[in-house]
């Protein structure tokens, strides 16, 4: 009972401890049967967890714009999602808002891949060499700014209320960081929830250094997606080589100055 009261009444501070004990418990995890050596992995997490400083405070501020624009639509019964039939009903509400949000982050990622001067941003999350639990913070401050602006665009296109912003925020965090987490699911369990939802066998394939590996598998929480639209691929752990085929360069991407000038340096395709 206390618990519950608890959760309800500090639901940022819950969501934080949830994503850090998930975090925290996959690292120990990571640093005691992992690939990653500890003293390299050490230098690695301490290397993509500099980009939390910058993403958090623009994340913070964005949001702003994302509330305002919900309420606007919320007020004005403004959205996609008033043309969707029995959308008065909370399941239908609830399940089409979920799936559509979703669609919108597999739209915004294949955008980030196809237009040169967007994935100049994305690469960057690309470039780690070692994917590891703390991958999942990799983020070029500017990939940050422009997937919010993203997500605001899609909330102004669909019209979704807070609560199911925030359960697809709860999922979308969560399916994140197990996306990137060193383990992969064992085969039969990865058939059954790879089916419906991106697992880090699917994930790892993304983060291939090589095309057509790296556009492939786009999807955030679920992995229909792609099968849908012909981007679902396997690869086996052994051919599975992350970083990105334009960038290996270890003095490059181990240097978080070095890796803020991806975005405006020259882009050279393979
Ligand atoms: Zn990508
Ligand atoms: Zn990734």
């Amino acid at each position: 009972m206390f618990f519950r009261a608890f959760i309800l009444q500090h639901e940022d501070l819950s969501q934080v401890i949830f994503y850090a004990l998930i975090i925290t418990s996959l690292w120990l995890a990571e640093c005691l049967i992992g690939a990653i050596k500890p003293k390299a992995k050490l230098a690695h997490t301490f290397l993509n967890a500099s980009f939390i400083f910058t993403a958090l405070p623009l994340q913070l501020l964005l949001t702003i714009f994302i509330i305002l624009i919900m309420n606007w639509a919320n007020a004005n019964h403004w959205g996609l999602i008033y043309y969707i039939p029995y959308h008065s009903n909370k399941w239908v509400y609830y399940i089409s808002l979920f799936v559509l949000l979703d669609l919108g982050e597999y739209v915004y990622h294949v955008i980030m891949h196809k237009i040169d001067v967007l994935w100049k941003f994305h690469l960057v999350h690309h470039s780690d060499l070692k994917v590891d639990v703390s991958t999942t913070v990799r983020e070029h401050p500017g990939e940050t700014c422009i997937r919010t602006c993203f997500l605001m665009l899609w909330v102004f296109l669909l019209g979704p209320g807070i609560v199911v912003l925030m359960i697809r925020q709860v999922f979308q965090t969560f399916f994140n960081i197990l996306a990137h987490t060193e383990f992969r699911l064992p085969h039969k369990l990865h058939m059954v929830v790879g089916a419906v939802f991106i697992t880090p066998n699917l994930h790892h394939v993304h983060h291939h250094h090589e095309l057509p590996y790296t556009d492939c598998n786009y999807g955030d929480v679920l992995s229909i997606w792609d099968r849908l639209f012909g981007t679902y691929q396997e690869l086996s752990e052994n051919e599975t080589h992350f970083g990105i085929d334009t960038h290996p360069d270890p003095a490059v991407n181990a240097r978080f100055v070095n890796i803020l000038k991806i975005p405006f340096q020259k882009l050279e395709r393979k």
